[in-house]
């Protein structure tokens, strides 16, 4: 049975979860604060967890920048408020995905599929090469040449994608679905958000263009020109 941890201060929210979760076959664990949730998130083995963003104690950035450093459970961020800041900024540090307040049981348990159905562990450790830029899925380690790219968890999946993908048209939707497992058109400014982070890091700093913009399609990746 799947182990899912709940990290959510406001009870009645929790309970109603936890309920509709264990109703659909779910093990459901709960706790009522940042400090109780990174305690329980460390000390035990999850499959998942849901991480509210506002808790008392420690807030759930700090509970998953704290949990990132020991452990690669899967996270879903619970955020209150619709704003994008606040989405990336959980996926930046390592969130798998998030859910915007309020949200319907379905939309939850949709997610919630969708996370467990990518279990981070079960990655082929194979180099991707193109040109001087290489992918090592194994050790999660992007580089130019020698020089080592830090990239966020996200950033790289949509790299690794790409380079899986090599000069194929991937439309903003593709992305979405492949990258971030969901299963419906979501807000697809999150894709333009991260390749301007992919630009930035890679292409404005190497002086080289992988990242093609193809206009009313989506996006392309290729070997780089100088
Ligand atoms: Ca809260």
């Amino acid at each position: 049975m799947e182990k899912i941890l709940i990290i959510e201060d406001e009870k009645n929210i929790a309970r109603m979860i936890a309920l509709e979760l264990s109703r659909e076959g779910y093990d459901c664990h709960c706790a009522h604060d940042g400090q109780e949730g990174l305690t329980k998130a460390l000390g035990e083995d999850y499959d998942l967890i849901l991480l509210d963003v506002m808790l008392p104690a420690l807030s759930g950035f700090e509970v998953l920048e704290r949990l990132r450093r020991e452990r690669d459970t899967a996270v879903i961020m619970l955020t209150a408020r619709g704003d994008i800041d606040d989405r990336v900024k959980g996926l930046d540090l390592g969130a798998d995905d998030y859910l915007s307040k309020p949200f319907a049981m379905r939309e939850l348990s949709a997610r919630v599929r969708a996370a467990l159905r990518h279990p981070r562990k079960e990655r082929e450790d194979t180099l991707l090469q193109a040109g001087a830029l290489k992918a090592d899925r194994l050790a999660h380690r992007a580089y130019f040449g020698e020089e080592e790219i830090i990239l966020t968890h996200k950033e790289f999946e949509l790299l690794v994608y790409f380079m899986e993908h090599s000069d194929v048209v991937c439309s903003r939707e593709t992305l979405l679905k492949e990258v971030w497992g969901y299963d419906y058109v979501g807000d697809t400014n999150l894709i333009d958000v991260y390749i301007r982070y992919l630009r930035t890091k890679i292409d404005d700093r190497f002086g080289v263009s992988h990242f093609r913009t193809v206009r009313g399609l989506g996006y392309s990746f290729g070997a780089a020109h100088e």
